[in-house]
């Protein structure tokens, strides 16, 4: 039984894995068995989550909003591991703006942090994915994939299209023996939500109301999650989105 979730023998590349969700995602395939390689352009954050994830892992910086970033981070885990079989598109970022506001700048950054490099990533993996005969693809969306709020139009248009996308992956690549599906992640205690919660006072106190969970997220609580739908268990799930957000997206 506890087989179909072992990750012995297989490499994966977690996007935002030095802190964060992507830290938590990490530390839930390693746990299983897997190699995993983080990335982000912090290296010092790169190096103390290194530290957490144990001898095995590896990091790369990387700039993601740079476009020759992605096809260079897949050549470079192939060189280091000689394949790779999970990826997980986790790196994400947000300019917090009313939509009359956002300039072409802003919008550009977040729908190529959020969406189009992950598409490049994506892309450039899709032999390794193939060969590997049971590749897996884990993007992160958001609750505002499914719901919009007044001061994030990018960011809910990006990860709007995640979804989408995903579903295309999971459409065209099913042949292929890769998997791809969504996280949909709550209100999750992060550097991006502290810096969320700073902008937005009433914040706090109005995601714990509407949390039927009553507390907010944990980076910790994707562990599971991620080591799943990576796993043999989940052969059979594509396409799918699945919020991990303590029941926020039940409520009206
Ligand atoms: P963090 O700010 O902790 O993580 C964001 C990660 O993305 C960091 O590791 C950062 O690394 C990396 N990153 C950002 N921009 C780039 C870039 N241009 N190139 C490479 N790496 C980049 O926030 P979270 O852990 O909260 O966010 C992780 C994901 O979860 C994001 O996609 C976010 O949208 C999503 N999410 C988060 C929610 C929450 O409540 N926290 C809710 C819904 C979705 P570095 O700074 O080193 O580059």
């Amino acid at each position: 039984m506890t087989r179909m979730f072992d990750l012995t023998g297989r490499v994966a590349l977690v996007t935002g894995g030095n802190g964060g969700i992507g830290l938590g995602m990490a530390k839930g395939l390693a746990a299983c068995g897997a190699r995993v390689v983080i990335t982000g352009r912090d290296t010092a954050k790169n190096a103390a989550a290194m530290a957490e994830l144990g001898p095995q892992a590896a990091a790369f910086p990387a700039d993601l909003l740079d476009p020759a970033a992605p096809p260079k981070l897949v050549a470079d885990v192939l060189a280091l591991a000689g394949r790779l079989d999970i990826l997980v598109n986790n790196a994400g970022t947000n300019i917090r703006k009313r939509p009359e506001l956002v300039t072409d700048e802003e919008w550009a950054t977040v729908l190529n942090t959020n969406l189009t490099s992950l598409m490049r990533l994506t892309r450039a993996a899709y032999p390794a994915l193939k060969e590997s005969g049971r590749g897996r693809v884990i993007n992160i969306g958001s609750m505002l994939s499914i719901f919009g709020v007044p001061f994030s139009p990018a960011y809910g248009a990006s990860k709007g299209a995640v979804v989408q996308y995903t579903k295309s992956l999971a459409s065209a690549w099913a042949a292929d023996g890769i998997t791809a599906n969504a996280i949909l992640p709550g209100w999750i205690d992060t550097a991006l939500t502290r810096g969320a919660r700073k902008d937005v006072p009433t914040l706090h106190d109005s995601v714990l109301a509407r949390t039927p969970a009553k507390r907010w997220g944990d980076p910790s609580d994707f562990a599971g999650i991620a080591a799943f739908l990576a796993s043999d268990a989940a052969a059979f799930i594509t396409g799918t989105a699945i919020p991990v957000d303590g029941g926020f997206s039940t409520q009206g």
